[in-house]
């Protein structure tokens, strides 16, 4: 609640939030992850803003033109705010539709996609949209949930195909595709005399995309201090040394939904001043992950 209370603040109306500078954005997203839905509530404003003079599209195809809104967002808001005839499906429709039916094709293959949608789109209640999308919603939330659903006292067990052939804790079926990745990342924090620093904004596709962070040296192992001393003076990117010393002696996993992120942070002092370097007591203004948001919450200079 404070997010959105802080955001709606700065910028009441969408033409506000449509003109701000990304860095304002994600300084005000700061901490609660998924950045990429930030950049897209920001294009999006810029979209409705600009190509639909202000006013919020209404139909489903205009809804899915907008940055990062899908099939299921766009028949989301489509049903739910303006009543058109579109079946939302999410996780718990999967579920009540594949049990229900019998339906063993993976929810998340593209034939099961396609499977579920035209499915859904046939057992619809048009003319109460808006109540029956939520309403499946809700009855694969509460009733038939993913563990322990309450066929015994179901409207439906009766028909239940799942409930027939005994599949019920089987389906849906689901293709195993994501594998957690570990990374390993050293954050070495550059200090130099007057307390400056180095900031570098995360560019490219990937994780944090547009926000800061201290140098980063990736390794494919949790390092020592000779290791990275090593890496370092291979890598021509650093300031040179006077000390460089661990600041975390046990190593922090960062979990990412499909990553972890095994983190140290190292302190490297200088005995000269860092030019190009960001004073200490500035780096607050710096939209950054959490991760390092939290380092920095920590770190006494
Ligand atoms: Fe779900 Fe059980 Fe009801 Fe079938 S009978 S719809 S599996 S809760």
């Amino acid at each position: 609640m404070p997010y959105y209370l802080r955001f709606v603040d700065a910028f009441p109306t969408v033409q506000d939030l449509a003109k701000a500078p990304e860095e304002q954005v994600l300084k005000l997203w700061q901490g609660l992850g998924y950045y990429s839905r930030a950049r897209n509530l920001h294009a999006t404003a810029k979209i409705v803003a600009n190509n639909f003079d202000g006013q919020f599209p209404n139909t489903y195809k205009e809804l899915k033109s907008l940055k990062g809104v899908g099939d299921y967002t766009a028949s989301a808001i489509a049903s739910f705010c303006f009543d058109a005839p579109e079946p939302v499906v999410d996780g718990n429709v999967y579920r009540v539709l594949s049990r229900y039916f019998g339906v063993d094709i993976p929810i998340n293959s593209t034939k099961g996609i396609k499977y579920f949608k035209e499915l859904a789109r046939e057992v619809m209640d048009s003319g109460n949209i808006r109540d029956y999308n939520q309403g499946i919603m809700e009855f694969g939330a509460v009733q038939c949930a993913p563990k322990k659903p309450y066929c015994l006292l179901c409207p439906l067990q009766e028909s239940c195909i799942a409930v027939k052939d005994g599949k019920v804790s089987e389906l849906p079926l689901k293709l195993n595709k994501t594998k957690v990745k570990n990374r390993y990342f050293n954050y070495v924090i550059p200090i130099d005399p007057e307390n400056n620093t180095i900031l570098e904004q995360r560019t490219g596709k990937g994780i944090w995309q547009n926000l800061y962070q201290f140098p980063l040296v990736e390794s494919d192992k949790n390092l020592k201090t000779e290791e990275l001393k090593l890496l370092i003076q291979g890598n021509g990117q650093l300031p040179e040394y006077e000390s460089l010393s661990l600041y975390n002696n046990e190593t922090i996993v960062h979990k990412l939904s499909h990553q972890h992120l095994h983190t140290k942070f190292w302190i490297l002092k200088t005995s000269y001043i860092l030019e190009e370097g960001t004073s200490w007591k500035k780096i607050g203004d710096f939209p950054v992950p959490v991760l390092i948001a939290d380092f920095i919450k920590t770190f006494k200079i």
